[in-house]
Order: C-alpha cells, then sequence, then structure tokens
C-alpha cells in the first residue's frame, strides 16, 4: 500500500489476514493495554467547501502512538478491534476527546461548523448508543449539532427495523448522519429514502483514478446527481489532484477532503492550520 510507505516496518503489527492465533492474541492484549496507557492519538483531516475552498469541519481519525515504534494506522488494528469488542471502549474515547476538541475549538472562536466521527459497525449496533452520544454531547458540553456520525453501508443494513429507530432517535438529538465509503457496501439504494441521512461521502476508490478511469467518472458524477436530488448532501473522499477537484466541482459536489487540502495531523497542526485561514480570511 503507498499511503503506508516511510511509516516503518511493523513485522509484529500485520494487517496480515493470516496471522496466527498467537500473534492476534498477543495484539489483542497489547490493545488492551494500549487503551488503559492512554496510546492512542487522533488526527484531525479538514473538510473542505468546493465553493470558496473553506474549511468548514474536520473528520477525527484514531492512530495508535506505540511508544518506541512509531504511529500504527486504523487499518492495522481496528478489524481486531472491532472482532474482539475493543472497539466498544476505544470507540467511546475517540468520541469523547474528539467532542471535547471540538468544544474548545468552538471556544476559542475557530470557524468550524462540523466535527464527524467514524462509528464502527459494532458501535452502532450497541443498544445503549443513544444514551452514550447523549452522555458525551453533555460532558464535553458540545452541542449536538456539530457532530456528525459516520456510518457505512454495511453497518446499516445489519438488523434493518430498530436502525431506523436508532437513526431517527440520533437525529432527534441533533447529531447528523453520512453515509461513509458510499459504493462500497450495499447494492440496494432504498435504503436512502428510509433512513434519515444527511450526507453521502463517495468511497475515495471512484476518485482515486478521475480523470483517467471513465466508469470511476460516471459512477462519481451518478452519486453526486443522485445525492442532489435526493436532497443529500455530497463529500468526495480522496482527492488528491486538480484534475479530481475541477471534475467534482463541475458535477456539483458540495465537499470534499483529501490529501489536495490537506492530511490528517495532529490536533496542534490543525489548530495552527484553522487559525492561518482565519487570519487570511
Ligand atoms: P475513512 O473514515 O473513510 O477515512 C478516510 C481515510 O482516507 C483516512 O485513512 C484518511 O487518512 C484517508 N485519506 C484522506 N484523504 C486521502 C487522500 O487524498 N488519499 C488517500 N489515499 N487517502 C486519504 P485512515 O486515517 O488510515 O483511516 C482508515 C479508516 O479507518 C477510516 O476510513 C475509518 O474507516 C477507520 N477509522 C479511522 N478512525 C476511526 C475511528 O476513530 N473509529 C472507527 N470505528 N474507525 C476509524
Ligand atoms: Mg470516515
Ligand atoms: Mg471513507
Ligand atoms: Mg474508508
Amino acid at each position: 500500500q503507498a499511503k503506508d510507505k516511510g511509516r516503518g516496518t511493523y513485522h509484529f503489527y500485520t494487517e496480515s489476514l493470516t496471522r496466527s492465533a498467537n500473534e492476534r492474541l498477543a495484539l489483542e492484549t497489547r490493545l488492551r493495554r494500549a487503551l488503559e496507557q492512554d496510546e492512542f492519538v487522533l488526527h484531525y483531516q479538514p473538510l473542505v467547501a468546493l465553493t470558496d475552498g473553506r474549511i468548514f469541519g474536520v473528520e477525527a481519525l484514531v492512530r495508535w502512538q506505540i511508544p518506541g515504534e512509531g504511529l500504527l494506522y486504523p487499518n492495522h488494528f481496528i478489524p481486531l478491534a472491532e472482532e474482539t469488542g475493543l472497539i466498544v471502549p476505544l470507540g467511546e474515547w475517540v468520541l469523547r476527546t474528539a467532542c471535547a476538541r471540538m468544544k474548545t475549538w468552538l471556544d476559542a472562536g475557530l470557524p468550524l461548523e462540523m466535527l464527524a466521527v467514524n462509528l464502527s459497525p459494532r458501535q452502532f449496533r450497541q443498544g445503549d448508543l443513544y444514551e452514550r452520544i447523549r452522555a458525551v454531547l453533555a460532558e464535553t458540553r458540545l452541542p449536538s449539532r456539530y457532530l456528525e456520525l459516520e456510518i457505512t453501508e454495511t453497518a446499516l443494513m445489519e438488523d434493518g427495523p430498530e436502525n431506523e429507530t436508532k437513526l431517527a432517535a440520533l437525529k432527534a438529538l441533533g447529531v447528523r448522519i453520512a453515509i461513509d465509503d458510499f459504493g462500497t457496501g450495499y447494492s440496494s439504494l432504498a435504503y436512502l429514502k428510509r433512513f434519515p441521512i444527511d450526507k453521502l461521502k463517495i468511497d475515495q476508490s471512484f476518485v482515486r483514478d478521475i480523470p483517467q478511469d471513465t466508469s470511476n467518472m460516471e459512477i462519481a458524477a451518478a452519486i453526486i446527481a443522485m445525492a442532489r436530488n435526493l436532497k443529500l448532501e455530497v463529500l468526495a473522499e480522496g482527492v488528491e489532484a486538480e484534475a479530481q477537484l475541477a471534475f467534482l466541482k463541475r458535477h456539483g459536489c458540495d465537499v470534499a477532503q483529501g490529501y489536495l487540502f490537506g492530511h490528517p495531523v495532529a490536533a496542534d497542526a490543525m489548530q495552527a492550520t484553522l487559525e492561518a485561514a482565519m487570519g487570511k480570511g
């Protein structure tokens, strides 16, 4: 994977599906301890409005800071955290930390409108999800309208009917719902009518090879058109090149995220960027 270049080698913490039972157990033990010892950090990536290029929000992305080893990226530990259930306490830590940070940024007068936080399928399945989210918002004093929860299609389609109630409750609380990695999960689009969704995030695999890959261009354009017709916001993930940006703008995409605008960075660096942008604006 190109994006893992330069991050050192993690022979032990491999993403490999063929990881042995012993290795998995060791990693699970290590993950559990990492939670207790506060080894996780959040990075924040700008969400940008395509009309004026303004950073209107940020997505929180978790990393594991292994002492003496460097940063480990979520693809290497989220799957196992999900499998073992450790994603529940980890996800709660992410939510609380991100909401608290957002609150300090708002209090400092930074012009942010949105904090996006990923919810794994297992987190979404929790019976008391609503109560947990409400509790974190109350505790951090972040007004609910700033929080956008990112859920994948796959998570949404598990169990069916009760998810409608769950989403309706979250909407009533005032949080926003985005479908992450849109287009990669589920083939029926009927759920877009059924669920109270605010935004579609076009998966980066459809953005990657624009303008070389014509079928990707067709798919991206179709998702944008559909979202607009359904009165949903639409964000393009993984925008790395001017040509992609031009294409997305031409097709009426609202917002985007990607290395072209900014990599995910630590909170301090994000704050410096936001302050600099405010100074210019
Ligand atoms: P995601 O939610 O779709 O997040 C976007 C991913 O794309 C991030 O990878 C981000 O760094 C990467 N990205 C952003 N712009 C570009 C670009 O221009 N080009 C390319 N090639 N990549 C770009 P990251 O941080 O490694 O996270 C990977 C996935 O791990 C996330 O995908 C999300 O599914 C999961 N994840 C991250 N943080 C959390 C979390 O706190 N909780 C849960 N449950 N999952 C998380
Ligand atoms: Mg996401
Ligand atoms: Mg995504
Ligand atoms: Mg993804």
